[in-house]
């Protein structure tokens, strides 16, 4: 089935629209992006009939997140059983949180087996997308030409986009530069004197492959993270041969993973105090692989946890407990040639500079390429911070629907349980324009605004709004625009049924019956 017309037979994924003498590529469906977002994006049109889409990625290979990351020790930090799509469970991972390249084969394997091939377009960069309203459609322009799109789904990411901090004198740096989402694997670490800026989820993942090769690792601390014992273990091949034959013993498994989970999600959401037996968790941890007691206060949060991300790690702090390693706390100051000053004045010469310093999160290049409505610039509709009704629909952008949009992010569980809740809403959406035959759909301003009205009021009692921390989950005015702060559970409910009545349906062809959902 195509967009345009139910029922008929599946059409090319590009097609020109008939009668249109419009010259340009034309999709049903375009998806921007190939991480868990757009391909999950894919897969639910497929298995919804719909066939005439494409999948833009900017990049040679589909896996966003997974292919990108490549740093040693780089793997996912929620069980797999969870972190991986309820409809192609994966029977082989071969550990409880799989490493990094299991999880992009997994995404590969995917690709292949839902018949994704044929609608990948490697190498397309969306460069920009504006709205057209007389044709009721997307006009997309992508680094490998122009094409138009009825619906556009954004799957762009939201850790997508690596972050480089402002250090006065980096540029002037002459050793070796490189952020750990473009690790530089043919850079020896051998023997050199290492900077590493950041501590975060993907720096104590990395920081003790550093230790291991380097001479002398300096760790630029800001905040402290807490970090719980990591419970990974192999998946013995009899679970695996388990899970094969009787994929319901592994969808019993995943079950259990989601419900331990959900469980803490009253901690971060509604009572911050639940969190203090989960420090002393993490503080037993830190005086156990840390004896030094001056290391372990530099080492200890003074933040209720879960205000920054929890992290799972056995081999960080033994890491830093080393001889070679420096944890310096005062930041950074400058970088000059060949060397990193510290705040504390001090100058340590260095070989190599590994940046750890995360992502653009509520900055995102995407809003700057995005045009609705009367040319609206999505980057001018979210001047005072990023808003989405179920941080998927925006109002003035028809047709866009966005993928871990704001507020769908998550501290306590596996993002993919929100992809597919969204997607959900989106085939609701999908199905309305076809049955009612509009032109577009777009969610109405006020609904919007209630929605996100709610979703701030309930940010109140969060940890991420109480513990006494600055994050990444907050923007430039302090708001938090990139968390759920509820269950997946409640999010589920509220994007299970596409509501027409929150929606402004526009272009509906005559005679059309203007069928509800
Ligand atoms: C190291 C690391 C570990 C993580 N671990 C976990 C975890 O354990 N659990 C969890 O829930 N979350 C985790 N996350 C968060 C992770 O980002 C999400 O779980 C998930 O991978 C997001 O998928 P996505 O498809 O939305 O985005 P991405 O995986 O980032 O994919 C976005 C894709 O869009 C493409 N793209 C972007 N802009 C354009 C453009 N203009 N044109 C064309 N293509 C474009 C990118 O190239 C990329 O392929 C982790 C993140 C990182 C960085």
């Amino acid at each position: 089935m195509t967009l345009l017309e139910s029922g008929s037979a599946a059409a090319p994924p590009v097609l020109t629209p008939a009668g249109s003498g419009d010259p340009v590529p034309h999709a049903g469906v375009a998806i921007v992006g190939s991480g868990f977002s757009g391909l999950g994006a894919a897969i639910r049109l497929k298995r919804d009939g719909v066939d005439d889409f494409v999948v833009l990625e900017r990049a040679g290979d589909v896996g966003g997140t997974w292919r990108d990351n490549t740093y040693p020790g780089c793997a996912c930090d929620v069980p797999s059983q969870l972190y991986s799509f309820s409809f192609s469970l994966n029977p082989g991972w071969t550990r409880s949180f799989s490493p990094q390249p299991e999880i992009q084969e997994y995404l590969r394997r995917c690709t292949r087996e839902h018949g994704l091939t044929p609608h990948l377009r490697l190498g397309h960069e969306l460069l920009d997308a504006a709205w057209d309203e007389d044709r009721r459609l997307w006009r997309l322009r992508t680094s490998r030409g122009p094409l138009t799109a009825r619906v556009l789904i954004l799957g762009t990411g939201p850790l997508s986009e690596p972050s480089v901090p402002a250090i006065p004198g980096l540029d002037r740096f002459r050793g070796t530069v490189f952020h750990s989402a473009r690790w530089d694997h043919a850079h020896d670490l051998d023997g050199e004197r290492v900077a590493v800026i950041g501590t975060g989820a993907s720096a104590i993942q990395f920081v003790p492959h550093v230790q291991r090769r380097a001479a002398r690792l300096h760790l630029f601390q800001r905040t402290p993270p807490w970090i719980m014992p990591r419970v990974d273990r192999p998946i013995t091949g009899l679970e695996r041969r388990l899970f094969r034959r009787l994929p319901g013993a592994q969808r019993l498994a995943r079950l259990g993973v989601y419900w331990s989970r959900e469980s803490s999600v009253l901690g971060f959401t509604r009572a911050p105090r639940l969190m203090r037996a989960a420090e002393r968790l993490a503080r037993l941890h830190l005086r156990r692989q840390v004896p030094d007691p001056e290391l372990r206060r530099a080492l200890t949060p003074s933040y209720t946890m879960g205000c920054k991300r929890v992290l799972l790690s056995n081999d960080y702090y033994p890491a830093l407990s080393r001889p070679n390693v420096e944890l310096v706390t005062s930041g950074v100051a400058e970088v000059r040639e060949h060397s990193v000053v510290g705040g504390d004045g001090v100058e340590r010469p260095v070989d190599t500079i590994i940046l750890g310093t995360g992502f653009h999160v509520t900055d995102s290049p995407v809003m700057r390429r995005l045009r609705g409505r009367d040319a609206l610039l999505l980057a001018d509709a979210w001047r005072t911070g990023m808003a989405a009704h179920l941080g998927t629909s925006i109002a003035g952008f028809p047709n866009l629907f966005m993928l871990v949009g704001p507020n769908t992010g998550l501290g306590h569980t596996s993002i993919v349980l929100m992809i597919e809740a969204q997607l959900a809403y989106i085939a609701g959406a999908l199905r309305h324009l076809a049955a009612s035959g509009a032109g577009s759909v777009e969610v109405r301003p006020e609904v919007q605004a209630a929605f996100v009205d709610d979703v701030q009021a309930r940010m109140r009692s969060t940890v991420w709004m109480r513990g006494g921390c600055a994050s990444w989950y907050l923007d430039a005015s302090g708001r938090n625009t990139t968390l759920w702060p509820g269950s997946t559970w409640g999010y589920r409910l509220r994007t299970r049924r596409f509501d027409p009545a929150d929606h402004l349906t526009r272009g509906v062809r005559a005679g059309a019956r203007t069928a509800p959902e």
